[in-house]
């Protein structure tokens, strides 16, 4: 049975790894990694979701595992492994650039404290990375953009109707 944090999304699905699940590792988070997720979703994710008004995947959220098996690929300054991140992407891909535009305005028109919001696109697929604080508690409200997860560099300053 699901654990439901708000109306719109679950414990599972915010912890769910694709990864730890194919190797067979524990993705677990403890008391507090648990608290870092539930204060995204009630911060950030289910006021949003109420705003889209459609669905919204989780591709990726907590991934305490990384730091059990240091992987291929995984970003040393990575913060999935405390529970402070998430990567989404609407249900309905075709609304996809739409929906990095509208997550990115309602961030800054709501006055969302946040650390990263990261439009990305790797091979073919496209998310947005949303950092909630950093592993220190700082929230830099920083946009970036990156294509291959190596090279970020810092979108155009938000403007209104830009
Ligand atoms: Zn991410």
């Amino acid at each position: 049975m699901a654990t439901k944090i708000s109306e719109h999304f679950t414990l599972e699905e915010l912890t769910y790894s694709k990864t730890a699940s194919a190797k067979g590792l524990p993705n677990e988070p403890n008391a507090v990694q648990t608290v870092h997720l539930c204060r995204l979703v009630y911060d950030i994710l289910e006021p949003f979701r109420l705003v889209w008004g459609d669905a919204i995947e989780v591709t990726s959220g907590f991934r305490g595992f990384e730091k059990i098996q240091k992987l291929e690929h995984s970003s040393s300054t990575s913060v999935h492994p405390e529970g402070l991140a998430v990567d989404i992407r609407p249900k309905n891909m075709s609304r996809i650039k739409e929906f990095k535009q509208r997550f990115r305005d309602w961030l800054h028109e709501e006055k969302k404290e946040y650390d990263q919001y990261i439009d990305e696109t790797r091979n073919g697929s496209e998310w947005v990375h949303l950092g909630h604080f950093t592993v220190s508690g700082k929230q830099r409200r920083q946009d970036l953009v990156t294509t291959d997860g190596v090279n970020y560099r810092l979108l155009p300053r938000w403007t209104k109707n830009q």
